[in-house]
């Protein structure tokens, strides 16, 4: 019995299996009567058959999770126990009408609900959370994406506790009730699966702004936060209007109510949700002022306001039609916020941050038996599948859709799509058929993208004819197996490439083959259809260094035959950005797998002198976008650098960063001060892009002095923590401190504590900090955290800050005796039950424990399969392990 409970509990669901619902919803109306341990939840909603005729052939399937079923009519008339059927996660009507209103009353419990998911209580507010099926812990109902209806809902709650009552859409009445309760009613005209219903009740402060659409349209902004973060919501309003105008002239897109709500919590599972009209965002993603956010706070707030507020169009009013095809909705508007925030800030620094992300985490995924399509075939748990490939590759497919139909074709694209398919739930291929049609072309090998996984690799081989001046690229493209994908078929790969002279010019190009290259002159996007194929360029005067993947047109792995000295000469002289910084990357880390090689052999390590001349080049430059200088002096991470590792080695590639960084901040002292120096911040604190810049450039510098072990830099050091009138200035004293056992370390850290406990958000810095010290002393540190008040493990932002951050830093999270692998897994075991998708999150880290060293290997499938063995696992990490051990 047993035994088929859990099979029932880690069933997998396939796309294969997709049936259109049997019945359809028309409108909804739920009330609300709120009590922190009781909550009723009436609802009444009007029923249709999708099918000629449902009558005596199809039973009526709700979904349920954790109600107690108060009364359930149909037509009116209450239903006998026999006329339906009830299981811990369905409630089944068999015979029903073809038309019929049912009417269900069900009790929950907000405050027992730990796992976020549904209605659950945030700082004794009331707050919802149904992607990707939460409201079926609300009340009992076809809890599915192809589902639409128009809502009605009543909030009724406790006037002095609750004043703020909100809901999806507008506002169509409010008022007093007896028992100092009051009421208010709201309706959204749009129809909206389940999983974008919200509502949040509680005694919130209120900013106010207003935006008028591109047609003339009022539009009351509001931002709602407890009290005494009033001060803190400038940044996240201002990004707003932003945004709201910015979709308006990229994508013609215009905003639909009279209202759009924006409510931050401090119990959240994700970064922020684009519920209709009423986004409820975690607070990491709303709240700052200099004082309390760094720089990157300040871009995270923009970006992620930006992506909740797209998904007003690309979600909300085009939808998903079943789940396989999230990447549908979060692809394509990972891919707007980026295009945003590249047009708000610096879109080389912004690309390369995009790609890094990319690469640290996607390919790794890729290469991990968690390996799957940006739509996936299966799944046993959905919430495992919000994941870097479904989102951030999802993002690049449609990046390269552009390159591919160029600006305007995409944009053809998404109006026909959005004109289209306005109120609908539709599927991956419905998106790629408008871009087809709008196009008049065919897109049919580009598919093989979202049903792939891997990350495919390009070996790029070269020819010079100095008779015919006749330059030749010849490209390889193959996809390593990934799990139940042995083979793959070619994809169609956008190549941007370009070709520098002899003085590092771009050459003006021309391709003699084929009529749909593409070429600004300069960039030219080759179309890699076949699995090896060879590009001509004629009347090429001389023999150019090529510059290949240009603004990283494709998520690919190149590998070329590029000598050191072309990529220093591409690190000096291309004209494209992102491949000027790749160039110095490629040249970092194959100089760091070099020497990650002398230590496993004891060998003593020797840097490079041409390398420390190319990187002073960079450092005294002066460049003009100094957020770009930043990452052009940044070293490869460390998780980048195992990827190129068969088995992977944290501690050498710990030490041999570390010696990197020692021996350029010793032979280039003076100049990391000189440049130190000229980049203090004058003036009030602004967050425009000059300034970003600065404070970046200048706590590189700060960072790599501190490798010198000095007590005058650790002197400079702390006068920056003291005097520092921003928290990115603090922030980046205080972790480069953090690695170093000294007194001002310990004075650091105690004044943050003091002057910050009260603010959590600043407190997750605090715990961050410490967790990803390279101290050896850093996972006592850890595990004495977990019982400081600033830590709870109930909070999924505490969590992430801490435990999240520990499994990150490499160096500690696998040391050798396994000490951190045992944390984790205790860690993940204790939150299991409490919150299973962030217990999944954490357990992740051990996916790749296949690519260690025996001993490691060892040690890690031991925590994996002593998770496996506790009792009461949940479905998402079971999911996660099993395949981790498969
Ligand atoms: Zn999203």
């Amino acid at each position: 019995m047993q035994e088929q409970r859990d099979m029932e509990k880690h069933k997998t669901i396939h796309l294969k299996d997709y049936r259109p619902p049997d019945y359809l919803i028309e409108t909804v109306n739920l009330e609300f009567d709120l009590d922190e341990k009781r909550t009723t939840v009436k609802s009444l909603f009007t029923v249709v058959c999708n099918h000629d005729k449902c009558e005596g052939i199809h039973p009526f399937v709700l979904n349920g999770k954790d109600l107690v079923l108060k009364s359930l009519k149909l037509d009116g008339r209450p239903l006998a126990e026999h006329e339906f059927k009830i299981d811990d996660h369905s409630l089944t009507l068999l015979p029903v009408p073809n038309r019929f209103v049912l009417e269900i009353e069900t009790e929950i419990n907000p405050s027992a609900n730990s796992e976020l998911s549904g209605l659950y209580l945030s700082g004794g507010n009331f707050c919802t959370q149904c992607e990707a099926e939460g409201f079926r812990k609300i009340t009992y109902y076809p809890d599915r994406p192809d589902v639409m209806a128009r809502f009605f809902t009543t909030l009724v709650g406790d006037q002095a506790k609750y004043p703020v009552l909100l809901s999806n859409g507008n506002l169509i009445g409010s008022g007093q009730l007896k028992d100092g309760k009051h009421f208010a009613k709201w309706h959204d005209p749009f129809p909206k699966p389940a999983y974008l219903f919200a509502l949040v009740a509680g005694d919130l402060a209120r900013i106010r702004d207003t935006f008028i659409t591109m047609s003339g349209k009022k539009v009351d902004l509001s931002i709602y936060v407890q009290q005494h973060n009033r001060d803190k919501c400038a940044y996240a309003m201002e990004s707003l209007k932003l945004a709201m105008k910015w979709d308006e002239e990229t994508y013609g897109r215009e905003y639909d109510l009279d209202t759009f709500m924006i409510v931050a919590v401090d119990d959240f599972n994700m970064g922020a949700m684009e519920n209709k009209g009423l986004n409820i965002f975690n607070s990491k993603y709303v709240l700052a002022k200099p004082e309390t956010a760094t720089d990157a706070d300040f871009q995270g707030i923009m970006g992620v306001v930006g992506h909740e507020y797209f998904h007003n169009w690309s979600g909300d009013r085009v939808t998903c039609r079943d789940w396989f095809q999230l990447s549908l909705k979060e692809g394509f508007t990972v891919f707007r916020d980026q295009h945003f925030m590249e047009d708000m800030t610096s879109p080389g620094v912004k690309r390369i941050s995009d790609v890094n992300v990319l690469r640290v985490h996607q390919f790794r995924e890729d290469a991990s038996p968690m390996a799957h399509p940006v739509r996936p075939e299966s799944y046993v748990e959905i919430n495992n599948f919000y994941t870097v490939t479904v989102y951030n590759k999802g993002a690049e497919l449609i990046r390269m859709l552009r390159t591919i139909l160029g600006p305007a074709g995409f944009r053809k694209g998404t109006d026909l799509y959005f004109s289209r398919h306005d109120g609908q739930a539709v599927t991956i291929d419905d998106f790629l058929k408008a871009m087809e049609d709008a196009n008049n072309t065919d897109l049919g090998q580009f598919q093989r993208w979202y049903a792939q996984a891997g990350t495919p690799e390009l070996q790029v081989t070269r020819a010079y004819n100095a008779k015919t001046k006749t330059y030749a690229l010849t490209i390889k493209q193959t996809c390593p197996p990934t799990p139940g994908q042995p083979a793959k078929e070619p994809f169609h790969i956008p190549v941007a490439v370009g070709l520098l002279d002899n003085y590092g010019r771009d050459l003006p190009l021309t391709l003699d083959r084929g009529t749909d290259q593409q070429a600004d002159s300069s960039t030219i996007v080759l179309h890699l259809r076949k699995e090896e194929e060879t590009f001509f360029f004629p009347g090429v005067p001389e023999k150019p260094v090529p510059s290949i993947l240009r603004h990283f047109s494709a998520p690919v792995k190149v590998k070329s035959d590029l000598t050191d000295d072309e990529h220093l000469f591409l690190m000096a002289n291309d004209s494209d950005e992102f491949n000027r910084w790749d160039a110095g990357q490629q040249l970092a880390v194959n100089l760091l797998l070099n020497l990650v090689k002398d230590y496993q052999h004891g060998k003593t390590p020797k840097l490079d002198r041409n390398f420390v001349s190319a990187f002073n080049k960079t450092l005294v430059s002066g460049m003009p976008d100094k957020a770009f200088q930043t990452v052009a002096l940044s070293l490869p991470a460390e998780t980048y650098l195992a990827d190129f590792m068969h088995v992977i080695d944290p501690t050498a590639i710990f030490e041999a960063r570390r010696f990197v960084q020692k021996t350029l901040a010793t032979e280039l002292k003076e100049t990391f001060l000189a440049i130190y120096y000229t980049n203090q911040d004058t003036g009030p604190y602004r967050v425009d892009q000059a300034s970003i810049g600065r404070r970046s450039l200048k706590n590189i510098c700060l960072a790599y002095l501190m490798e010198l072990d000095e007590p005058g830099i650790r002197k400079l050091c702390m006068e920056q923590y003291r005097n520092a009138e921003n928290m990115t200035d603090r922030v980046a004293s205080l972790a480069t401190l953090a690695n170093f056992d000294c007194t001002e370390r310990s004075d650091a850290l105690a004044s943050f504590y003091e002057t910050w406990k009260h603010d959590p958000l600043v407190m997750d810095k605090w715990l961050s900090i410490q967790a990803l010290s390279r101290l050896t002393t850093t996972l006592n540190t850890v595990k004495l955290l977990m019982a400081d008040p600033a830590f709870s493990l109930k909070n999924p932002n505490k969590v992430r800050a801490l435990i999240g951050a520990f499994s990150s830093n490499t160096v500690r999270f696998h040391a050798p005796e396994g000490e951190g692998y045992v944390f984790l897994a205790d860690q993940v075991l204790a939150i299991n039950t409490l919150n299973p998708q962030i217990a999944a999150r954490l357990v992740s880290a051990f996916t790749m424990w296949k690519r260690y060293d025996e001993k490691r290997k060892a040690l890690m499938k031991a925590e994996l399969e002593r998770i496996l063995a506790a009792p009461k696992l949940s479905r998402d990490v079971h999911e996660i392990v099993s395949k981790s051990l498969a």
